[in-house]
């Protein structure tokens, strides 16, 4: 008799959980996977693949404005937004069913519940006790809002997927990337909308030239962004939201989405009582191999709070499954991960931002393009490109590329490998551009500024 139900119990269906269960399986482990919602977790059913096709819909609209200059007639285009939203269904649909199948595929038990720990070997799940002899806690995380007055009268991302309609005027609190990104989608449809951001700029973190040169970007296609403000309070009039600010204004909408981050989803879980231990935000503390303050459980993804993006949990899962299974031990390199923020115009960037690199007291070569796309010089579009490399002086390196603009996140994610591999800008300089693109840029930049 086997000492434990099972060689891994997976807490957790998202992309970095299901990756574990599928490559420990394929080593011989008895696997299975919990999961209270849909399997496919926030990236498949409630973040990016959703929020991708939205962003999608949201660009048709000026395509069919920047059509008319390229000679062609385009009747008075509309928008049905319950279509955009089945259709959207239709597909994340689609994904659960593939997920779902790849872990019976893999002969993972899927066991559709909630899971909470016992005991470091024992999960409970609708009453009924399992054991394990390794628990992988991959549990991603939840939106979350202040506590202010009214807030149960905001949406967050997850409820912005499902509205019945697309309210006319819009107001996303926020300044991250779900933020910015809902507000181009609402925008890009139709609505009108105010961003609210109590910093000094949106995208905190990012590159200050990325922050104002996208700001302006967003500014131009009609969002209000609002910095150094944030809400008061929020009351219901009829079917409207009344808004007061902090300075004691007010706005008046249709709906308030909060995109204010997100916590590991780590509550009543049994953690602490099991011995796992907790950083002071809630996520899960682990170490470079994903293991917490019990041995034998792990942590991967967003519940762990290193790296907040899909691949990297998926990264994490796939070394953890290497590492205990496999007999190939390896953990992940956190370090000059590309990211994407599908704004719009989107942004790509990988490596270190200028101030960042600039905090170690090195010296840097700036280079920048700032330039009108080839497409817009017909459509008579106002919209810029940002190009940036940040550079060590001393050894030449690539330290950061950023990008602002159509297709940021394409060319950043080929540019990625060069910057991870640690390429010169003489290296960049030797690949010869490819004419006509945007990306060329990135070769073609001779004088530091
Ligand atoms: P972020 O942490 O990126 O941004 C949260 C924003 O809300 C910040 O601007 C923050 O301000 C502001 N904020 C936080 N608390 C409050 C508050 N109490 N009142 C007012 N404003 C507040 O979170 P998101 O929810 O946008 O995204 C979560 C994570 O998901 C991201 O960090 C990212 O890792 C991941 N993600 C990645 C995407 C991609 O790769 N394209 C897309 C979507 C999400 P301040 O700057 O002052 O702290």
């Amino acid at each position: 008799m086997p000492k434990f139900d099972y060689d891994l119990f997976v807490i957790g269906g998202g992309s970095g959980g299901v990756r574990a269960a599928r490559i420990a399986a394929g080593y011989g482990a008895k696997v299975a996977v919990a999961e209270e919602s849909r399997v496919g977790g926030t990236c498949v059913i409630r973040g990016c693949v959703p929020k991708k096709l939205l962003s999608y819909a949201a660009h048709f609209h000026e395509d069919f404005e920047d059509a008319r200059n390229y000679g062609w007639t385009v009747s008075e285009a509309s928008f049905d937004w319950p279509t955009l939203i089945a259709n959207k269904d239709r597909e994340i649909d689609r994904l659960n069913g593939i997920y779902k199948k790849l872990l019976s595929g893999s002969k993972v038990a899927l066991l559709e519940t909630r899971a909470i720990l016992v005991d470091p070997h024992t999960v409970e799940l609708a009453g009924k006790r399992v054991t394990a002899k390794n628990i992988l806690i991959a549990v991603g995380g939840w939106p979350e809002r202040p506590d202010i007055p009214g807030i149960e009268h905001s949406i967050t991302s997850n409820e912005a997927f499902h509205l019945q309609n697309l309210p006319r005027e819009i107001v996303v609190v926020g300044g991250g990337y779900i933020a910015v990104e809902f507000a181009g989608i609402f925008n890009g449809l139709g609505a009108k909308v105010t961003q609210l951001y109590r910093g000094e700029q949106i995208l905190r973190g990012f590159d200050d030239d990325v922050r104002n040169f996208l700001a302006a970007e967003m500014a131009k296609k009609g969002i209000d962004i609002r910095t150094r403000s944030d809400v008061a309070r929020i009351d219901k009039a009829g079917e409207r939201l009344k808004l007061t600010l902090l300075d004691g204004s007010t706005l008046d909408c249709g709906a308030v989405m909060y995109a204010t981050g997100r916590r590991a989803k780590t509550d009543g879980m049994g953690l602490a009582e099991t011995g796992v231990d907790l950083n002071a935000n809630g996520t899960i503390a682990v170490d470079a191999t994903s293991q917490t303050s019990v041995p034998n459980i792990h942590a991967i993804g967003d519940c762990t709070g290193r790296v907040n993006l899909t691949p990297v949990a998926i990264r994490e899962g796939h070394a953890y499954a290497d590492s205990i299974f496999g007999g190939k031990a390896w953990h992940v390199d956190h370090r000059n991960i590309a990211s994407a923020v599908f704004s719009h115009p989107p942004v790509g960037v990988v490596g270190l931002s200028e101030a960042d690199a600039r905090k170690d007291g090195r010296a840097l070569d700036i280079y920048k393009a700032d330039f009108k796309p080839l497409k817009h010089t017909i459509t008579g579009r106002d919209e810029r490109t940002l190009m940036k490399l940040v550079v060590d002086r001393a050894s030449q390196v690539v330290l950061g590329a950023h990008m602002v603009g159509m297709d940021a996140p394409e060319i950043i994610q080929a540019l990625a490998i060069a910057v991870k591999m640690g390429a010169t800008k003489a290296q960049f300089d030797a690949a010869i551009a490819v004419h006509p693109t945007a990306a060329e840029e990135f070769v073609t930049m001779r004088t530091p500024v």
